[in-house]
């Protein structure tokens, strides 16, 4: 129950399905380096922005279809699945013929015409909550892709908007046991975009994975500093490596294997 397999990767199974990269394409040597970093430090899907949904129209707005093509050939190259956001609906298809999974982001989580399209086109869908919604918008708005036919669903809890100021959202996690609770779907969480500070990620997903998400999204890139959109959340190589070596050994606690793992441990001294 609560699983969704894509391809070679199920989610919602109780392995560790994590999604990273960076938050904008920006060319495509980065990319392809990104790819193979987070490959090699376990990340199953290699996520990153074409079109990009920026606050300010002056900001960066993502390299669009030239984007996707390096997207397509880091996945093809490291054999990572791949996500990539849509923003509009004439963009379904063409995004869709480039990468594996469809991003509805938080801002368009209520933009109903373009949900049913996405469920219409029966490609996979990663749902992101919009940052106003409720628990109940957000299961409702996935109904609408649903409702099409379309099963392939994977809810993203990404943060809401609150009076807090230190945090860009306020990561809400109750909303993980609850949503497994209503609803079959898989549901991943998103602590880049869900507290803005990189010094939260860390902490944030092992407290994600305790409250029983079937994944994480993170955004990563080799200098955070550098980046074109979102450094200021974003993970380097080392830190995402030794995050995920982290992550390993807790998920596996979780879903019991901690005796096996300690075991294969000890056996190695
Ligand atoms: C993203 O994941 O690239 C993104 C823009 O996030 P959100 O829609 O949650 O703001
Ligand atoms: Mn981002």
């Amino acid at each position: 129950m609560g699983s969704l397999t894509i391809k070679n990767i199920t989610i919602g199974d109780g392995s560790l399905v994590v999604i990273a990269g960076p938050c904008s394409i920006e060319n495509r040597e980065q990319l392809l380096e990104i790819g193979r970093s987070v490959k090699n430090a376990g990340a199953v899907i290699l996520r990153g922005g074409a079109f990009k949904p920026r606050t300010s129209p002056y900001s960066f707005q993502g390299l669009g279809e030239e984007g996707l093509k390096y997207m397509k050939e880091a996945g093809a190259e490291t054999g990572l699945l791949t996500v990539s956001e849509v923003m509009d609906s004439p963009e379904i298809e063409l995004v869709a013929s480039y990468v594996d999974i469809l991003q509805i982001g938080s801002r368009n989580m209520d933009n109903f015409s373009l949900l049913r399209k996405v469920g219409k086109s029966g490609h996979p869908v990663m749902l992101k909550r919009g940052y106003m919604s409720t628990i109940e918008e957000f299961l409702l708005a996935a109904e609408y892709i649903l409702k099409e036919g379309n099963r392939n669903v994977i809810l993203c809890e990404r943060g809401i908007r609150t009076f807090e100021k230190l945090t860009r959202n306020t990561l809400d996690l109750s909303a993980v046991p609850i949503i497994k609770k209503m609803s079959d779907l898989p549901i991943i969480v998103d602590p880049s975009h869900g507290t803005g500070r990189v010094d939260a990620v860390v902490p944030m997903s092992k407290a994600a994975l305790a409250a029983g998400a079937d994944g994480l999204m993170i955004e990563v890139h080799p200098n955070p500093r550098k980046a074109m959109s979102d450094g200021q959340q974003t993970l380097d190589y080392d830190a995402f490596g030794s995050m995920m070596d982290e992550l390993r050994s807790l998920n596996a606690f979780l879903h019991h294997q901690y005796a096996a793992v300690s075991q294969a441990k000890m056996s190695a001294v």
